[in-house]
């Protein structure tokens, strides 16, 4: 077992990832505000939307800033969304599981060139992170999946996840990358064409991306994580239905439960499918 070797390295790896994922996640607000209004990512610096008010280096620390602040702006103590903090801690939360899968391959490899596979994998990981926060909270706002971070992500993914696996010599998860690509990409596609109302070009260039992923790790990631959103999307319109908070016709983005289905295939892909084997008997 990895983690009992090296663990002081691995816990300050971890604490690390914690650290970076909250600045990340402060970083992604400013995204998520700004992109889809056209404005400038790096300049001005944030300001109270309320009163305009620049908000002092002090008052801008991740999570802890707007809890010493009691969520409350220090000019003219507007209540700030606790979204802020909750994009930032969702972001270290995810970056932190991240670490945890992909760190201990890097550790445990025994050749230079397994450890930079390692390393391109982790880094393919930690972006998918970053654009599955910002593009479910933009597609809530919006309904919409810009471009921008859309089309950047084919070739971010084939880079890093392509790099990693020619490194490893791992042909079969070249072939089932670019196969899960292909396939959701298609699939979705067929679907925004018999359903305009229901799924968009943007659900379809995301398909796209995430078949990538989640074929680079496997056929079984593959199955679970495109399955999974549509169990998890179907749920949520379900529990929307019974609520009265929708009617049938009211459609939801579906960007988030695509994001969060291709997690749950990321992460649960591999036991969930053997599991799945075994109780129909073939596992
Ligand atoms: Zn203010």
């Amino acid at each position: 077992m990895i983690w009992s070797q090296d663990s002081a390295v691995l816990w300050s790896l971890l604490v690390l990832g914690g650290v970076v994922g909250l600045a990340v996640g402060s970083f992604l607000n400013v995204v998520v505000y700004r992109l889809p209004a056209g404005g400038s990512l790096v300049a001005p610096a944030s300001s109270c939307p309320d009163c305009g008010a620049a908000i002092r280096s002090y008052d801008n620390i991740p999570v802890l800033s707007w809890l010493l602040l009691r969520g409350r702006c220090r000019d003219c103590r507007r209540p700030i969304s606790a979204r802020y903090p909750a994009v930032e801690a969702l972001t270290a939360i995810l970056f932190v599981v991240v670490a945890v899968v992909f760190v201990p391959p890097i550790v445990g490899s025994h050749s230079v060139v397994g450890s930079i596979a390692g390393v391109l994998g982790l880094l393919a990981f930690l972006y998918l992170a970053a654009i599955s926060v910002t593009l479910a909270l933009i597609d809530i706002d919006t309904r919409t999946l810009p471009n921008a971070i859309v089309l950047p992500s084919y070739p971010v993914a084939s880079i890093l996840l392509g790099g990693a696996l020619v490194l490893r010599g791992d042909l079969d998860h070249l072939i089932s990358a670019a196969v899960g690509g292909a396939a959701l990409f298609a699939f979705y596609l067929v679907l925004a064409l018999v359903r305009p109302d229901g799924m968009g070009y943007g659900d379809v260039k995301l398909a796209g991306v995430l078949g990538l992923y989640l074929g680079a790790l496997g056929w079984p990631q593959l199955a679970i994580g495109a399955f999974a959103a549509f169990v998890l999307g179907g749920l949520f319109g379900v529990v929307l239905l019974i609520t009265r908070r929708a009617t049938r016709s009211s459609g939801i983005p579906f960007g988030p439960w695509m994001l969060a289905g291709a997690w749950l295939g990321i992460l649960f892909g591999g036991p969930l499918w053997s599991g799945y084997l075994a109780l129909i008997g073939l596992g």
